[in-house]
Formats: C-alpha cells, structure tokens, sequence
C-alpha cells in the first residue's frame, strides 16, 4: 500500500513510528526545512504514553520529562495544594511534562533507530486529488513532482492543505478570550507543581519545565489591552516574579472540528482534524492518540478505518465540549462561574473522590484506550 504522510510534527511523527511497526512503510514530507524549535505543548498523558509504550519510546519520554507532583491554587491570598496520587495508571504517572520540541526530538530519533526512512523536510503538499490519490510535491529546489498514493494522511496542522482539498469544513469559531504564553525564570512559586491563579476575568497558570524553569500561561479578558513584550518577560503577581523570558506568544484559540475524519483517499489526525483550548492539555495528546488509533485500524480494512474516523471524531468531540467548559471556568466571565470555581477549587482537594477524578482527567485516563474498543456511550465520557 503506497501511503503519503504529510506533515511531521508531534502527530505526523507518532504515525509514521507507529505505521512502521505495522510493517508499512510510509513516505512523509513536511514543508519546513526543519523542525520547530518551540516548546508549545508541554504535558504528555498517561493515555498517550500507553499508545506510545508499544512503539518502544515511551520511556525515553518519562525519562527526559518532569513528574508533576501537584496543583497548587492562590484563592484570594491563601495557597491550597493538591498532591498527585499517581494511581491513575499503573505503568505512568498522572501526566509528565515536555516541551513539544522535546517530544518530537524523541519520536524521530525513536524513527531512526528502527531504521525507517526520515521525514523529507523542505517538501510541500501544493496540490491533491481526493478520489485519485494523485498528488504534486513542491521540492525546495522548485521542482515539482507528481505522484500517486493509496491512501494521503494530513497530518498537517490546523491549516491543513489535505482538509482544504478534501472541501471539508472546519466547524466551529474563536474564543473571545486572548491566550499570553512565556518561558523563562521565577521565584516564589512550588516547584514541581502546577501553580495557578485564577482571576476576574482570566487566570494565570505556571507549568514547571524539566530543566529548571517556567511556562507561564495567562488568559485575558476580550477587552484586555495588547500586551507589552516587555510586560510579557518580566512581571509580578502576589508572592511570585517571573522573569527573562526566553519565548514569548500572545493568540487568539479557536475551536474548531473536522465535518469528517475520512473520505476518499484521506484521513485527517490532530491539528488538521481538530483545534481546542489548550485548558486540560489535550490538543497534541488526542493527535498522537489518533495516530496510534489508525495504525491500528489500517491494516484490518476499510470498515476499521470508517470505525476509526467516527470514534476518534467523538472523542475530539467529547474534548471539545470539555475544554469549551474548562476555559469558560478559568476566565470566570461572570460572577457565578468564579464563585463555582472557587468552591471547586476549595472541595477538590478535600473529597478523594473528586480528587481522583481530576487526577484520572489530567491524566487522560477518561477517554478510551488506543487499542480498546473505543466507543464513547452517548451520554459522553466513560468514568
Ligand atoms: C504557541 C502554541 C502553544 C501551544 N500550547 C499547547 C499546550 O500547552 N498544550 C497542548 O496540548 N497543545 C498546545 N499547542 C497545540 C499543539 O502545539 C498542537 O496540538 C500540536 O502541535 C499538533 O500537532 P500536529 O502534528 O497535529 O500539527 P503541527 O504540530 O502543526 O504539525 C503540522 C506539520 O505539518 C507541516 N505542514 C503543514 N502544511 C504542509 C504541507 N502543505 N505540506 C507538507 N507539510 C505541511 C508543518 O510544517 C508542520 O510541521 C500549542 C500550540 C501553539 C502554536
């Protein structure tokens, strides 16, 4: 079977690894010359590291990664912590933390090492038949080449060119809020533990990184001014300072879900198939889990792969939904959302049921396994 992967960042890679293992051999090309230095995505699941663990490089993740102890709140000048059990999984933590460069070094030299061939780096998809299979590669030289494919896999981000030729509609809009993010230095926070402060109108997490250091994530009113870079590299909130910044991003997040996962000769996974909050940590997680899910599905014909595309896009549905909620609850928008939110944040840590059910979300132990039987019930996610 002659399969053309298109892309390969975090999901393109996990899928041509986990093709391997399959006995296929795909063609991947990205247009980027290289990979992407930026850390974006940090925290890797448990869910994902049991999809990953049969590809033999789900230990070099946990390895390079950092062990999240906890999450800690600031509610109103007081500090609440709650400590991980770590039994949402038996193998892996609750969820470990990696810079998504990180991530994507670790899938590709797992890729060497099992000698399939490396991504084509510089190679672009310009253009493709849905019903053919026939596509055109633009090369860094400017050349143009023309070939034919079984099956086309766009894993190629949210601005995918394999939807766009598929005319799939990308359902959904933008969050009113604006997301700031930063790298660099801080003092007064727990370390290990994710810190949070939620806020009037937004809030402020910070994620501990594996070789000292700190992502700061802060979402903003709608109507809040554009930030300063300089406010972005240094600033202050009560008991913390976070300074010299490395890297700093400040977007708009949209919402967004593939009308279809798969028609005619194409599939799409992660970015191309689906775009959320990044509140709970999902975006990467679901792709590398979609990949995994497919490679599965392939071989076993076209009624598994119709299956795949149905459970994987109720699942993505499923994440929507939540992480709709999630951020909703973290801008506390209006008054009673911040006061539900303050007495969640309050009960968790006190009622071990709750708290169990948290560590099992950050976990992503609340979607279905890879290789399960995977169906969502309708009335949502499985407990
Ligand atoms: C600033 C930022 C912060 C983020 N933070 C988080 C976070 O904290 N948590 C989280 O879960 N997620 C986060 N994300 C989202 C996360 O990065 C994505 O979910 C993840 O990268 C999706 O992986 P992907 O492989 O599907 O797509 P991508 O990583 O976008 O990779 C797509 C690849 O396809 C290639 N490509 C595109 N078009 C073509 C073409 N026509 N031909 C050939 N190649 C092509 C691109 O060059 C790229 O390498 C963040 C994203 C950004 C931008």
């Amino acid at each position: 079977m002659r399969i053309l992967v298109v892309g390969a960042g975090p999901v393109g890679l996990a899928l041509a690894l986990a093709l391997h293992r399959q006995g296929l051999a795909p063609r991947q090309v990205d247009k980027a010359p290289t990979p992407s230095p930026w850390s974006k995505a940090l925290g890797i699941q448990a869910r994902t590291l049991e999809a990953l663990d049969p590809l033999g490089v789900a230990d070099s993740l946990q390895s390079a990664a950092l062990h999240v102890r906890g999450v800690t709140f600031r509610l109103g000048g007081a500090k609440q912590a709650f400590t991980l059990r770590h039994a949402a999984h038996p193998r892996f933590p609750s969820m470990v933390i990696l810079p998504q460069s990180e991530t994507e070094r670790l899938l590709a030299e797992r890729l060497a090492a099992v000698g399939a061939a490396p991504p084509e780096r510089g190679v672009e998809l310009v253009s493709l038949n849905v019903s053919t299979g026939a596509v055109e590669l633009r090369h860094p030289d400017g050349r143009v080449e023309a070939a034919d494919y079984d099956l086309v896999l766009g894993c190629d981000g949210a601005h995918s060119a394999v939807r766009k030729a598929a005319g799939i509609v990308f359902e959904g809009a933008r969050y009113e809020e604006k997301l700031v993010l930063a790298d660099g230095r801080a003092e007064g926070l727990e370390p290990d533990y994710i810190n949070i402060f939620p806020g009037r109108g937004g809030g402020a997490f910070f994620f501990p990184l594996p070789h000292g250091g700190w992502r700061a994530v802060a979402m903003l009113p709608p109507d809040a001014p554009p930030v300063p870079d300089e406010d972005l590299r240094h600033f202050q909130l009560p008991g913390m300072r976070f300074h010299d910044a490395t890297w700093w991003s400040a977007f708009r997040i949209s919402h967004r879900l593939a009308e279809t996962y798969r028609t005619g000769r194409i599939a799409l996974l992660g970015d191309a198939a689906h775009i959320h909050s990044p509140a709970g940590g999902q975006g990467m997680n679901l792709g590398i889990q979609d990949a995994c899910a497919l490679a599965l599905a392939l071989p076993r014909g076209e009624t598994a792969l119709a299956e795949w595309a149905e459970t994987r896009r109720a699942v993505a549905r499923t994440v929507l939904a939540r992480t709709d909620r999630l951020t909703a609850m973290v801008s506390g928008r209006n008054a009673a959302v911040r006061l539900l939110r303050g007495v969640a944040l309050r009960l968790v840590p006190r009622l071990p049921p709750l708290a169990a059910r948290l560590e099992r979300a950050l976990a992503g132990m609340d979607y279905p396994a890879v290789d399960g039987p995977g169906r969502l019930p309708s009335s949502g996610i499985p407990t």
